[in-house]
């Protein structure tokens, strides 16, 4: 086992180089055994596992380092953001696809302006049990291989225990970091970024005629994929700046993040989003601004004259509404059980205005629809629901389509995700009692969200106060 540093490698300008800090008393917390399997990792001692994956120990061929990148954030403009509180140690390969690993919360680098460089204990909890929720959610995302706790303290209003996760992404590349090299006309530096990303994780756009119009294309296509996703399973990002888009279209920082109880479009939890501009209804708007920005920085790279760049680009964005409008029609119907548009955009919209009146908990909307499947007479409670929408859809399934549509609904809607109330109560029992088994019982049920398993039921319920008073924050 050996890490590449192909990225570093890539341009100097990219990265700095940095390193992690030494901490007091390096303990593994948890270790992702099946990602470690997946990138053979599974082999490194197991005594040594915290000094590697908290930095006191380099792994072979790793050159930690810190990446430049830049952003919009809730619409501003900040040219310096960077890592300022992660180290990039390389690469690895799983034998398919090549994967980056980073610690967070490993220390101070030259992008940590005033920052401490430092994680607590919670948020690199939280960001393990989320991201591993949405992978096996089908959502595409980043991933945790590992939580080690420092042994030290790190300040916040108060001292609480640090930690530091590590994560493991296809690439760390963001629209911040082509908008970092843009800003500054670094236009060469861009170019070899837009080939970086082509060749990591577009390939097949390598030898394409007008290949930087084509990956903007394609990264679109992603995202789409990727909201419509998040629309899919409830998942309200809460912070989608644009130095937290990455161009592979994983999900990545899981900071203020929480899911969806309620149905309601206006739903925003994160401490400092005070209008609302990363709602859950508002994602998909968002997803096309982003989109907007990182096509600023590619224009110059496109074929043809200024003016026809700019135009096609132009029509790319402005296509993306109904793209995504159009997937995410797709995307209700498996929900309601078929693969083809059977609900028009109208029904659909009409179906979740329903629930948003109602005031119906929407994982649990389409888990009783699901479950209703199996009753040969229809369910008073969800006719009083969902009114007609409920008889139009129960017509739509018939004795000779049943079982498809059973599949289909089984494979679309969670019956378990990661409620709001009881990520808390785990984290506290970890953090103030000491106790991991909370944790660890909840993560094993999110590993399995489409199925009942033995310990389901206990996290299917909404919070007592629908979380009413619940608030989410960032860079924890
Ligand atoms: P985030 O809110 O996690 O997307 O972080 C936004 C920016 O703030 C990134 O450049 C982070 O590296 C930086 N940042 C967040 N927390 C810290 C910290 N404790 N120390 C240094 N930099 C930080
Ligand atoms: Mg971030």
């Amino acid at each position: 086992m050996k890490l590449t540093n192909q990225y570093a490698e890539l341009d100097p300008q990219l990265c700095q180089t940095s390193q992690p800090y030494m901490v007091s008393e390096p303990t593994l917390l948890l270790w992702n055994s099946d990602l470690a399997e997946q990138l053979h990792l599974n082999q490194l001692p197991k005594d040594k596992r915290a000094d590697y994956f908290s930095g006191q120990i380099t792994l072979p061929g790793s050159q930690p380092v810190a990446c430049a990148y830049a952003g919009h954030q809730f619409g501003h403009f900040n040219p310096q953001l960077g890592d300022g509180r992660a180290h990039l140690l390389g690469e690895i390969s799983d034998g398919n696809s090549v994967f980056e690993l980073q610690l967070k919360g490993s220390g101070q680098t030259p992008f940590s302006r005033n920052g401490d460089g430092l994680c607590t204990l919670a948020p690199a909890l939280r960001e393990y049990l989320m991201s591993e929720a949405m992978f096996y959610l089908g959502v595409p995302t980043t991933r945790c291989l590992a939580v080690v706790s420092t042994g030290d303290d790190v300040f916040r209003e108060k001292s609480l225990p640090g930690a530091i996760a590590t994560r493991v992404a296809t690439s760390h590349v963001r629209v911040g970091t082509f908008e970092y090299f843009a800003a500054r006309g670094q236009m060469d530096v861009v170019k070899k970024l837009a080939d970086f990303v082509i060749a990591r994780h577009y390939p097949n756009l390598t030898n394409s005629y007008n290949k930087y119009f084509d990956l903007l294309k394609a990264i679109i296509q992603k995202q789409i994929r990727l909201i419509n996703h998040w629309l899919r399973v409830g998942f309200i990002h809460g912070v989608m700046n644009t130095d937290n888009t990455l161009l592979s279209g994983e999900t990545i920082d899981y900071g203020p993040c929480a899911m969806l109880g309620v149905y309601h479009l206006a739903t925003v939890y994160s401490s400092i989003d005070r209008r609302g501009r990363y709602a859950y209804g508002q994602q998909a708007a968002i997803m096309q601004w982003n989109m907007a920005r990182l096509a600023e920085c590619l224009i110059p790279l496109f074929n043809g004259d200024e003016n026809q760049a700019l135009q096609q680009a132009e029509a790319i964005i402005m296509a993306i509404p109904k793209q995504q409008s159009a997937d995410f029609v797709t995307m209700m119907n498996r929900k309601l059980g078929f693969l083809e548009h059977v609900f028009s955009q109208q029904w659909i919209d009409g179906l979740l205005q329903r629930l948003q009146n109602q005031q119906l908990d929407y994982t649990q909307t389409f888990t009783a629809l699901r479950n209703d499947l199996n009753d040969e007479s229809p369910n008073p409670e969800l006719g009083k629901q969902l009114g007609d929408y409920y008889q139009q859809w129960r017509q739509q399934v018939t004795d000779s389509n049943f079982k498809n549509v059973q599949q289909t609904m089984t494979q679309t809607n969670p019956l378990v995700i990661a409620r709001n109330h009881d990520v808390e109560n785990v984290l506290s029992a970890a953090i103030e009692d000491h106790d991991l088994q909370p944790f660890k019982t909840l993560l094993q049920v999110l590993q399995s969200p489409y199925e009942m398993t033995q310990n389901t039921t206990q996290f299917q319920q909404p919070a007592p106060d629908f979380d009413a008073g619940y608030r989410t924050f960032c860079g924890t």
